[in-house]
């Protein structure tokens, strides 16, 4: 039987209207949540992510500020921008646009990123709450895709749980997520010997590796839950994802489209992160008011 289709341009709406809500209280107590966005060189990819986040901003009365900078930019100015962001308090949100220049280190430009404003979830202190389980920023990507399967009723305690790929902004932190709700998760990689094994015993299978259509219908257990993360192009230049859309879809129960899937939801989820982060400064105001 085809599966259903987890339409993440209609859940990530659902959750922007939400978040439209939260904004408009955030005005009333005369807060502005805002986000600063840092582009460091011309990598036309990362363009067009900045362009997008920019445009949601605006669309949900987000204020938004773009920093560029040209691509031989020191590690030591970028850094001393970041502190600037930290000590202004017209913002909420820091986001420096990966990948970095080489003469810059990512791992030092990342934990320059006050954890309170790290709306990316990548601070070695949030990416530690997360693994504790605790309240912090989730990074963006993992955290839509729990959206989409909380949306779609898809139940994860006591399901085998298979994420393909380890990065540090995908694949490790989505293992995480998933095992907190009880799946039993198993992770491969590009030095797994016997993939197609491991993947035909999932229940719910996550895709993050940026190989177009790698992953095809004998890969798959009937009934499978599936996220593609993937973005690439295919060989006509169309968007497509990790997963051969046309094919597994014959056997997954749910499978997301590439576009339309994880991809919608990682802007909603960090606009979601920058409204928190808002909250979470007007919580403090009132705390310290009531002092
Ligand atoms: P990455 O290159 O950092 O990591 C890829 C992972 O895939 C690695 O851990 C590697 O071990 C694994 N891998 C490589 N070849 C493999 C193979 N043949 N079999 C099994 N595993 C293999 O990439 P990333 O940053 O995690 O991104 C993965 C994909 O997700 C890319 O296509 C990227 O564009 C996309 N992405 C999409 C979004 C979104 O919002 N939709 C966000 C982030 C990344």
């Amino acid at each position: 039987m085809p599966s259903a289709l987890i339409n993440g341009k209609e859940i990530g709406q659902s959750i922007r209207n939400d978040l439209t809500k939260r904004i408009e209280y955030l005005n009333e107590q005369g807060i502005s949540p805002g986000l600063a966005v840092i582009l460091v060189g011309d990598n036309a990819a990362s363009k067009v992510y900045v362009s997008n986040k920019q445009k949601t901003c605006e669309e949900l009365g987000i204020y938004s500020q773009l920093i560029t900078f040209d691509a031989n930019l020191s590690e030591h100015e970028l850094i001393t921008t970041i502190e600037s962001l930290n000590a202004d308090p017209a913002i909420d949100g820091i986001l420096v646009q990966l990948p970095l220049p080489k003469q810059i280190d990512e791992s030092n430009v990342l934990s320059a990123i006050l954890p309170s404003k790290d709306v990316d979830g990548f601070h070695p202190i949030n990416i530690g709450k997360m693994m504790l389980g605790q309240d912090t920023f989730l990074p963006c990507t993992p955290y839509g895709v729990m959206k989409l399967l909380e949306y779609s009723e898809v139940e994860l305690s006591g399901k085998h749980a298979v994420v393909i790929g380890r990065s540090h902004i995908v694949g490790k932190p989505m293992g995480q997520l998933l095992l907190q709700k009880d799946a039993t998760v198993t992770y491969v990689h590009s030095k797994t010997p016997n993939l197609k094994e491991i993947t035909l015993q999932a229940d719910v299978l996550v895709v993050a590796v940026g190989k177009a259509k790698l992953i095809t219908s004998d890969y798959i257990k009937d009934g499978a839950v599936v996220i593609d993360v993937g973005m690439n192009r295919d060989e006509n230049n169309r968007l497509c994802g990790d997963v051969d859309f046309e094919s597994v879809k014959e056997k997954a129960s749910y499978i997301t489209p590439v576009p339309g899937g994880v991809g919608p939801m990682t802007i909603t989820m960090l606009m979601e992160n920058t409204v928190q982060s808002a909250e979470n400064e007007l919580r403090q105001d009132k705390r310290s008011e009531n002092r």
